[in-house]
């Protein structure tokens, strides 16, 4: 097949087939078959940029639409394969043969793309209802209230001197269907003396386009998000989806170049923008003190790190929380009553790549595994850190018996409830 994607790689030549990143892959290990596995997607680029592969292009497309983009493989990979951003180059590479997008994906990429955000939260009403649901054979979260940002900049101003002032990046699904969680933020932050800006005119991070191989429609969105933001005296721009961090911060620089409308933008954009976890480390680093909060009623509870928050290079645990989770563990400490359990291999969630929109089957075979191992701590609570994981988590049907349902939150919300019950 003709390689005309300018956004090569060439890290699949390192490729030896060792085999170390198959105990990792939550897609190989859900089907024990290479075709879904790193390796498999390796040897199958491989073959395609020589230009001998015998295999339809919807074929090639079904192996890279399963990979849930976590990053596990390119951890452990000893000779550095991206294979991330080598599956997403193939799948840009395929993407003008559009008998790959299926119907569901189609209609969640159109919604999204949609500036009447009305029509994604009434598509997602209709879909909950339950004949429906039925036949649509997936899961569609439901809009948990109005829209945070509606039709104009939000500014949240506090008193007092060397206040930091941060800018609020929501992303689409804290800002349409989880909108709590925004304002969960909002308080985390004000409280301890951040202002505020919420530019209105933000909007997706663009992952799920990518995610689809529709590289045009993601760098759109990157370059509308950093005109947002331009502009502003921000010392930081924050969010609190771990998913929308990796966009923003992996994705945008790989796929502008110099040459592209907006690179400066961009860049600067990327680099500004950090998630909510590792915005309390730094400033903690230059002189905030971090309020601790009380919870009413102690809670159990485990947390989910989602992969695209693992940890940076370099990171240093300073706290028993911390080497359990990373740096969330920062905000555990601060919250009084909440007791975090330890989950021992914290297996991905099942959504990542918008697994759970193209192989919905698939990807609840990983969040089985998932809650298999969430159960063995026997938690009262679920908490995380992604909106994509919070879809995927929240998604217990069929899996726990018993009707047994457990409560899925953002850990940023309990943080709140905790300052909020201090006042
Ligand atoms: S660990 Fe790296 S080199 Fe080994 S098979 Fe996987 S991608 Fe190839
Ligand atoms: S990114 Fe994740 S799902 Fe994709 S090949 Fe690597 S380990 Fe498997």
């Amino acid at each position: 097949m003709e390689n005309n994607n300018k956004y090569k790689d060439a890290s699949y030549l390192n490729c030896v087939h060792c085999g170390k990143c198959l105990p990792v892959c939550p897609s190989y290990n859900a089907v024990l078959d290479e075709f879904f596995s790193p390796r498999g997607r390796i040897r199958l680029i491989l073959t395609d940029n020589g230009g001998k592969l015998p295999l339809k292009a919807s074929k090639i497309f079904e192996s890279m639409s399963s990979c849930l983009l976590c990053g596990r493989c390119v951890k452990i990979c000893p000779n550095d394969v991206k294979i991330g951003s080598l599956v997403i180059n193939e799948k840009i590479k395929l993407n003008k043969y559009a008998g790959n997008f299926q119907p569901k994906e189609k209609f969640v990429l159109k919604a999204l793309k949609n500036k009447r955000k009305i029509i994604l939260k009434s598509a997602l009403k209709i879909a909950n209802i339950y004949p429906v649901e039925k036949l649509a054979d997936g899961y569609f979260p439901e809009p948990e209230g109005k829209s945070f940002i509606r039709n104009r900049d939000l500014i949240f101003n506090v008193s007092g001197k060397n206040i930091l002032k941060a800018g609020y990046f929501s992303g689409c699904v804290f800002n349409n269907i989880y909108p709590l969680v925004s304002l969960d933020t909002i308080t985390a932050l004000t409280e301890n003396g951040v202002a505020v800006f919420v530019p209105q005119a933000q909007g997706c991070c663009g992952l799920p386009f990518i995610s689809s191989g529709d590289v045009k429609s993601f760098k759109e969105f990157a370059l509308k998000n950093a005109t947002a933001f331009n502009g502003e005296n921000l010392d930081y721009i924050i969010t609190s989806c771990a998913s929308c961090s990796y966009s923003a911060n992996n994705l945008y620089p790989l796929y502008f170049d110099e040459n592209d409308e907006g690179y400066s933008e961009v860049i600067k954009f990327s680099k500004k923008l950090i998630n909510i976890w590792s915005f309390f480390k730094e400033a903690e680093k230059i002189g905030m003190e971090i309020k601790s909060g009380q919870l009413k009623k102690e809670t159990d509870a485990v947390f989910h790190i989602p992969c695209h928050l693992a940890n940076a290079a370099g990171f240093k645990p300073s706290s028993p929380n911390e080497r359990l989770i990373g740096e969330a563990g920062k905000i555990i400490d601060k919250i009084g009553g909440l007791k975090l359990k330890p989950l021992k291999h914290n297996y991905c969630c099942g959504n990542g790549g918008m697994l759970n929109i193209k192989h919905y089957n698939l990807s609840k075979k990983i969040t089985k595994r998932k809650f298999d191992e969430i159960k063995e701590s026997s938690p009262k609570e679920i908490l995380t850190s992604c909106s994509g994981c919070m879809f995927s988590l929240k998604d217990q049907k069929g899996i726990f018996k018993e009707n047994e349902m457990l409560p899925v939150s953002h850990l940023i919300s309990v943080y709140a409830e905790s300052l909020n019950n201090k006042k």
